[in-house]
């Protein structure tokens, strides 16, 4: 009886540390295989759905893992298979309010089966416009795709997010002309400088430019890819985002990779495994803010920084010390 106790708590115990926190803003850039799915919950509890990959069972299980209780309103960056497959699942079991869309019908079985699972739900479609939509107390400001686009992906619904000075930025697979449009549409502080960033097109040659990413001045990047035949992310994007100075996070090597967001905006970002590649700016890399929650955890030795898989350790991370960072730059155990 007294073990059946005891593991139950424990289940609990593990079950509570997945759902999002009450009071702060969690993003979660989910590891959704070859494909994008971003979490994002309001410090209030208020949930959307922006994309859910390209497996139904993935999803579901991710949803389940991180007890979603509600979706309000669930976001297609664009029709393609990899985006809009997982919202299927969302939709059936939320019934959110709304299913934000770039307006251009698919045209493959998968969306046939979204629309009418949306319908099914009473979830209303709604076309993006530049529009802002509040989250509770969370700013989600639309990049509805600019006039004379013609596919797909050129047509990725955008999503600025943004808590207190915290900003974050999402764009589907928009690609050079659509971005290019932005930009001729709005001067480049409507997109940036953004804390996290998400890697347009999972990393793809033809996603992101240095004149994009010059206006979005991303901190972090965050890329959402998986085993593929198309080379994502291909060297030209990482590239970019090592000259933009950002940390780049990878679904594929680093799992769900969460941010969590103080109100105020400091942010902790944390991966399910491995801790992201650190910006290689000149001068001392941004310390994480922490939010003071986490346990003190101190390390001997790098050797057991390298054994924990918290290597390499920057500034302000749970662990760092200036014992361990020899040459004083910030990063430990490089
Ligand atoms: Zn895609």
């Amino acid at each position: 009886m007294r073990r059946t106790l005891a593991l139950l708590l424990l289940s609990v115990g593990v079950a509570a540390a997945q759902r999002a926190p009450a009071g702060v803003l969690t993003l979660r850039f989910l590891d959704v295989g070859q494909g994008d799915a971003v979490l994002i919950t309001s410090p209030e509890g208020k949930s959307v759905l922006y994309d859910g990959g390209r497996s139904e069972a993935r999803l579901k299980a991710l949803l389940a893992q991180y007890q979603v209780p509600s979706l309000d309103l669930v976001v297609a960056s664009h029709a393609d298979a990899d985006h809009i497959t997982g919202l299927v699942p969302a939709v059936q079991q939320f019934r959110p309010r709304f299913f934000l869309n770039n307006g251009l019908a698919g045209t493959t079985q998968i969306w046939q089966k979204l629309v009418s699972a949306a319908q099914q739900a009473g979830t209303q479609g709604l076309t993006a416009k530049n529009q802002v939509i509040n989250l509770g107390s969370v700013k989600l400001t639309v990049l509805a795709p600019p006039p004379g686009m013609t596919d797909q992906n050129t047509n990725s619904v955008g999503l600025l997010v943004q808590f207190g000075a915290f900003r974050a930025l999402i764009t589907g697979d928009s690609e050079t002309p659509e971005t290019r449009a932005w930009l001729r549409q709005s001067p480049a502080t409507t997109f940036g400088p953004v804390d996290v960033y998400k890697s347009i097109h999972h990393g793809a040659r033809k996603g992101d430019s240095a004149a994009w990413l010059a206006a979005v001045r991303p901190s972090n990047v965050i890329i959402g890819v998986g085993p593929n035949s198309y080379g994502h992310p291909t060297a030209e994007a990482i590239t970019l985002y090592k000259k933009a100075g950002a940390a780049i996070y990878r679904t594929d090597l680093n799992g769900t990779v969460t941010v969590t967001v103080q109100p105020g905006g400091t942010y902790q970002i944390s991966a399910a495994r491995g801790t992201g590649t650190p910006a290689t700016r000149t001068g001392a890399p941004t310390p994480p803010r922490t939010s003071g929650v986490p346990l003190p955890v101190s390390y001997p030795n790098c050797a057991a920084v390298r054994a924990a898989g918290k290597a390499p350790l920057r500034r302000g991370q749970p662990g760092y010390s200036p014992k361990l960072d020899r040459d004083g730059d910030g990063v430990a155990c490089e």
